[in-house]
């Protein structure tokens, strides 16, 4: 998609700090980051929202993805939180499929 700020990250058009990458999938860190770690895992491949899935294959890429990305952060062992938020009361804000991981410290149980 030609504006979509995820898209352009994935082209190399936007600089983002690349922790992982696959055939099908990127990560790298959040530019806004709510814990010590935070990255967002997303499809190669532009898809809007969870609603929008259907290629499974590609979720279980980024279900790899996520669990290759806690090794990398060394978050894997003491555990992390993984979050897809979906559409207006979801809270999403960019609108490129993203699976945020959140760790590095003990997170609240407060989900919003
Ligand atoms: P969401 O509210 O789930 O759509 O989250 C979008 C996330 O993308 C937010 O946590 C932003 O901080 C993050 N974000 C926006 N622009 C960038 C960027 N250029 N590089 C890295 N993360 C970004
Ligand atoms: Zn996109």
């Amino acid at each position: 998609m030609e504006n979509c700020i995820f898209c352009k990250i994935v082209r190399g058009e936007i600089p983002a700090n690349i922790v992982y990458e696959s055939e099908s999938v990127l990560a790298f860190d959040d530019v806004n980051p709510m814990a010590p770690v935070h990255v967002v895992v997303v499809p190669k491949a532009h898809v809007a929202t969870l609603m929008d899935v259907s290629d499974k294959d590609m979720m279980n890429d980024m279900i790899s993805a996520v669990q290759e990305v806690a090794k990398i952060k060394g978050i894997d062992k003491r555990g992390f939180r993984t979050v897809i938020n979906c559409n207006e009361d979801g809270g999403q804000v960019v609108f490129h499929l993203h699976v945020h991981i959140m760790g590095g410290r003990k997170l609240s149980d407060d989900m919003g």
